[in-house]
């Protein structure tokens, strides 16, 4: 059986390389459009910033590993220039010589990934723009880079006594994970940032709220983001710089301009192909992968995929599901039954020393829908014992359905530990375990790890008791016009309280009933939701109407900022 492979990255080198596990006998060739095979694109931020300084150590594997391990024909600077799907046949363009071949198929592997979007702006084609995707394209950003700050290092101002460096200007175009990881790197390399967005938050995937932490730890470090703007076109400005132009009729001056604005499938091998291309412009593939030409599959940030929770298609474009896609094919190709599950779009983010991560579906997506059968809570637990030094605060969402306790998603930010969580979660997910599992599950715990209670067992608690109907909950949006009362200490209300509240501390709740009223919901505040819930147990047991406010103080300090 002969099998070629198109991309060599992601989706197509693990494709090859489990095909031939598979397979000893398949003939495999994988060309790859680019100079190099099998190289680490999420590593590429963190070469434009030198944190990893050698470019060779983004070469995970080559042509040569691939020959030499896998027996697989693999071909560099060779692109595929067209498909003829009725004789199986793929034509070939030798990018260094022009040479063209053609190359007989029995199965045909697609997994061309997506392309930086690039949109006609005026000026897009300025040297000095960059997206980045590639090997090439990182390292024409760092030449560019080292020659400005080269230049820099010579004299721009001089104040009488000593000379003064301009700092490098850098405009980041959008805020998803390319954006920012460049962003942190380029203030690592000492550039004044400025981080446009066209919406009300950066990071998409996460529901607002949980975005706003993002963009302060960002803003805390130097980045400067500007939300609800959008670049409407770049312009040449003195000394070779650069000037970004938005909408709102602002100019940004700029020395390197890096765009992050997302990416898109490329469907030029399927439109060759003759195959289905999806409402959402990814290739739309089955759960074994195979495109609607029975013999040709895809994988990769090309395809549309079904998402496991809302079963709506979705481009989801991250490694993970990548590589499990180029495996599965080639599970499929070698006769075995595999299939994949659908993306639930797990993925972490990390800048600064912080990080943020999600898995399943946001609020904002179930709103869409129109689907109300859901319920969210907002947890802040310490990443490990607090009495163990150096215990820092996670900021937790958690959305699961009102009907049954599915868990359907989480977001969770903080300093250490916010992978593992996550993790815990995608787990769950996929699983379809209920909030009832995760007050079960049973996660690993020391206190330089974690707790007794881990997030996950905490969120299950937590989920439980309101479906339980023993924590009534109320939701900042929500308040109306509730009697408050602030269940925290006074000297915390002395940092930060609401208008109106009443305050009795929770241990002085019991000897204080008296004060409050039996005609009116109470809905109870606390820093985090734990003692506002404990309060509002002894409420409800005492006769009393009473909810907990979700979050507390600690979700009110950013929903004050929606
Ligand atoms: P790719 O890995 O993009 O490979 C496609 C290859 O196909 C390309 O090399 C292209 O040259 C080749 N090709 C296209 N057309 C042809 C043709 N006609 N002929 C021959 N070859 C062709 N994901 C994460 O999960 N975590 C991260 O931290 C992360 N960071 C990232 C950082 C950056 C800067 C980038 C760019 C991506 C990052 N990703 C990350 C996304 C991840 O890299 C992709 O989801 C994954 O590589 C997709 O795999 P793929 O095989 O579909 O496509």
């Amino acid at each position: 059986m002969r099998v070629i492979i198109v991309g060599g990255v992601a989706g197509g080198a693990s494709c090859a390389a489990r095909l031939r596990r598979l397979d000893e006998n398949a003939e495999i060739l994988m060309v790859e459009r680019g100079p190099y095979v099998s190289y680490a694109n999420c590593g590429l931020p963190y070469y434009i910033g030198g944190v990893i300084e050698q470019q060779s150590s983004l070469l995970v594997a080559t042509t040569d590993t691939f020959r030499d391990m896998f027996a697989v024909d693999a071909r560099t600077n060779c692109e595929v220039v067209g498909i003829a799907a009725g004789e199986k046949t793929v034509q070939l363009k030798d990018g260094v010589t022009g040479e063209m071949t053609t190359e007989p198929y029995d199965k045909l592997v697609i997994s061309p990934g997506a392309a930086p979007i690039r949109p006609p702006w005026p000026g897009i084609d300025l040297p000095g723009i960059f997206g980045v995707r590639t090997v090439p394209d990182a390292a024409q950003i760092r030449a560019w880079i080292d020659e400005r700050r080269g230049r820099s290092a010579g004299m721009d101002s001089y104040t009488g006594f000593q000379t003064r460096r301009r700092k490098l200007r850098a405009v980041v175009v959008g805020g998803g994970f390319i954006g920012i990881e460049t962003a942190e790197n380029l203030v690592g390399l000492g550039f004044e940032v400025t981080l446009l967005q066209r919406g009300d938050q950066i990071m998409g995937p996460l529901d607002i709220e949980m975005a706003r932490y993002v963009e302060r730890h960002l803003d805390k470090h130097g980045v400067r983001i500007l939300l609800n703007d959008a670049v409407s076109g770049f312009r040449e400005a003195a000394g070779g710089a650069l000037e970004v132009l938005t909408e709102a009729g602002k100019a940004y001056p700029a020395d390197i301009v890096i765009l992050g604005i997302g990416v898109k499938p490329e469907t030029a091998l399927a439109e060759m192909a003759g195959i289905e291309v999806g409402k959402l412009g990814g290739i739309r593939v089955d759960d074994q992968m195979h495109t609607s030409d029975p013999d040709i599959f895809a994988v990769g940030d090309a395809v549309e995929k079904r998402d496991c929770i809302t079963g709506e298609w979705s481009l989801v474009a991250l490694a993970g599901p990548a590589n499990r896609q180029g495996r599965i094919v080639a599970d499929v190709i070698a006769g075995r039954d595999a299939h994949f599950r659908g993306t639930q779009g797990t993925a972490i983010l990390g800048a600064f020393g912080g990080a943020v991560a999600w898995t399943g579906v946001n609020e904002k997506t179930l709103k869409r829908l129109g689907d109300e059968d859901y319920e969210k809570i907002y947890l802040y637990p310490n990443s490990h014992a607090g009495y163990y030094p150096g215990a820092t605060l996670l900021a937790m969402k958690v959305i699961f359905r009102k009907s049954d306790g599915k868990v359907l998603g989480a977001q969770a930010v903080g300093q250490e530990g916010v992978d593992k969580r996550i993790d815990a979660f995608a787990m769950a997910i996929q699983m379809g375990a209920t909030v009832y599992d995760l007050e079960e599950c049973e996660l690993c715990y020391a206190p330089q790890f974690g707790m007794a209670k881990s997030p996950a067992n905490f969120a299950g608690m937590v989920g439980a008791n309101v479906l339980r109907d023993d924590m009534a909950l109320v939701h900042w949006s929500d308040l109306g016009d509730g009697f408050l009362l602030d269940v925290r200490h006074p000297e915390e209300l002395a940092v930060e309280h609401l208008p109106g509240v009443v305050n009795i501390p929770v241990d002085e709740l019991r000897a204080r009933l008296d004060e409050l009223p039996r005609d009116r919901e109470i809905l109870v505040i606390c820093r985090s939701g734990q003692r506002a819930y404990y309060a509002t147990r002894v409420l409800v047991q005492n006769g009393f109407t009473a909810r907990t406010v979700a979050g507390g103080m600690l979700s009110h300090e950013i929903f004050a900022t929606l």
